[in-house]
């Protein structure tokens, strides 16, 4: 059988092909140690992971959120083991789930806003990756200089802006004036820098701040309904991600081979 991981900066959630999704803590979690318990306990014959970092050929780059020992995670189970690991970035599984709703959509954008802010373009049926895996990551555009460091290495980046740790324990609405702007100024930068780059047809967002603070929908909407070049831009689908666990749900699409078509 095979088994799902969606390992998440907060959630880590599993699940064997039909069966029912389970949920932990990440921070309870050590992956390695994890699966190797699930090897010994099922016939396992595959492990599919959605993960929040950046990934390549089976390999773990870098893990902001997420404390991790094994990197060539691939590897090590294909040696010790026999059994294949395919490992891919968390939006790029999200985004692989709603474009297969939408398979007319000739640029699909995906944006998460939970912990950090996560993107991902599916662009003629394919998931935009770029020669390191790290494409369209738009939540690490330069945007405002602030007094720490976002995880890529930069201070300026949109997702120090725009993502819920910039609320700390408050939610959007006891935030500060100054946070909330920055927000919503961030949040507007982003949109309109996709709009600007790639012309979307769909955007779906998602993410716990988003679940929280359904006006995210109609701010964007209204954003572009003021978008240059309005006269001539055709409708734009902006929805809210219909399931909780869409990563997981990619997941299962690449198990059935539709790899080729996305990846
Ligand atoms: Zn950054």
């Amino acid at each position: 059988m095979n088994l799902f991981i969606d390992f998440g900066g907060t959630h880590f959630r599993y699940c064997f092909d039909d069966g029912d999704t389970i949920t932990l803590k990440s921070e309870d979690v050590e992956l390695v140690k994890f699966i190797e318990i699930q090897i010994s306990l099922k016939n396992i014959n595959k492990v599919f992971i959605s993960f929040a970092g950046q990934v390549k050929d089976g390999k773990i780059l870098s893990a902001p959120n997420i404390k991790i020992e094994t990197l060539d995670i691939n590897k090590y189970f294909e040696e010790k083991y026999n059994i294949e690991v395919l490992i891919e970035n968390d939006l790029n599984c999200a985004a692989i789930y709603e474009y297969s709703k939408y398979k007319n959509a000739q640029v699909l954008a995906v944006f998460y806003i939970g912990t950090g802010f996560g993107s991902a373009f599916v662009i003629d049926g394919k998931v935009l990756k770029g020669k390191d895996n790290i494409a369209a990551e738009v939540g690490h555009i330069p945007f405002k200089k602030k007094p720490y460091r976002c995880n890529c290495g930069r201070d300026d980046c949109l997702e120090l802006s725009v993502s819920g740790k910039v609320f700390g324990e408050n939610s959007f609405e006891n935030s500060d004036e100054d946070t909330k702007k920055d927000f919503l100024d961030g949040l507007k930068h982003i949109f309109h820098t996709t709009l600007n780059l790639f012309d979307p047809d769909v955007i779906i967002l998602g993410g716990g701040v988003v679940k929280h603070n359904p006006f995210i929908l109609d701010f964007l909407k209204n954003e572009y309904n003021n978008s240059s070049f309005k006269t001539i831009r055709s409708d734009l689908k902006i929805f809210i991600s219909d399931v909780e666990d869409a990563n997981i749900k990619g997941l299962q699409i690449l198990s059935k081979g539709e790899k080729c078509q996305v990846l």
